[in-house]
């Protein structure tokens, strides 16, 4: 029997918002491969299958041991939190079968990414263009992050951060879109978005420190028209510019 490997996004955390296709995915795999957090998050689906979990920054294993049980024979779920093209491991996956040229057969599986969800939760931050920065320097050098951040807030991007895992260069990074922005730029910073301990608060850029902001948590930092209404974040798509509202 030919294998088959499903690279399944499977959404911020709770199961409503997983897609059905992630549902159906997992559910017609035998092995089911990932981090061990996100394991966990697909708990519900797992019963019967055989489980291989790794610990983080174990990506190159996870995408080996999903090539290696295909190949076998088997139909394998690797699992990425969120959506898995976003810092997931759908590139990696294809990546790797592309430089070793590896015809496996593969298909990913979109899930719902922690900008969309946190974003839902702050309002509408996400209402015009959007650029989503990556803040870990493990793969990224953070010339790289740093520039991109100032280049996304010069161009007026809304801003999602993913993955502060270093608070000093989240520090640096801040203070450099704050020099762009200004300190009274509304950013949105959610914890847990859809998990156990979920946290949504909207600040302003200038009291939010590199610290506040652990690998939990996403900020997303509006551009030059958002605004706050009653706790929201909205960011106009830009009707008002052509029609009375
Ligand atoms: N593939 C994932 C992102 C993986 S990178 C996705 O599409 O969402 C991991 C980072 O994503 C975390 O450090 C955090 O910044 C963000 N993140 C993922 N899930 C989150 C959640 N439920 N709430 C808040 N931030 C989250």
């Amino acid at each position: 029997m030919a294998g088959r490997i499903y690279v399944v996004g499977i959404g911020p955390g709770r199961p409503p918002l997983r897609t059905y296709a992630a549902v159906e995915a997992i559910r017609k795999s035998s092995v089911v491969v990932g981090y061990e957090t996100y394991i966990k998050l697909a708990g519900d689906l797992l019963e019967g299958k055989e489980v291989i979990s790794a610990k983080m920054r174990q990506e190159i294993f996870r995408a080996e041991t999903a090539l290696e049980r295909a190949r076998q024979g088997e139909v394998v779920a690797l699992i990425s939190d969120g959506d898995p093209q976003i810092y997931g491991m759908a590139p990696l996956l294809l990546e790797l079968m592309a430089i070793r040229d590896m015809a496996v057969d593969v298909e990913v599986i979109p899930g719902v990414t922690a900008a969309l969800a946190a974003g839902a939760r702050l309002g509408a931050p996400l209402g015009n263009d959007v650029a989503f920065i990556n803040l870990s320097d493990l793969l990224t050098p953070r010339e790289v992050i740093l520039k991109r951040a100032v280049k996304a807030a010069e161009a007026d991007f809304v801003i999602a951060l993913y993955n502060p895992i270093d608070p000093g260069l989240t520090e640096e990074v801040l203070r450099a879109i704050e020099r762009v922005r200004g300190p009274e730029a509304p950013i949105g910073v959610v914890k847990n978005a859809y998990r156990d301990g979920e946290e949504v608060h909207v600040l302003r850029l200038g009291e939010v420190k590199g610290h506040q902001l652990d690998m939990r948590t996403i900020a997303i930092i509006g551009n030059s028209e958002t605004f706050t209404w009653r706790g929201m974040m909205i960011t106009p798509r830009g009707y008002s510019r052509k029609y009375r509202l």
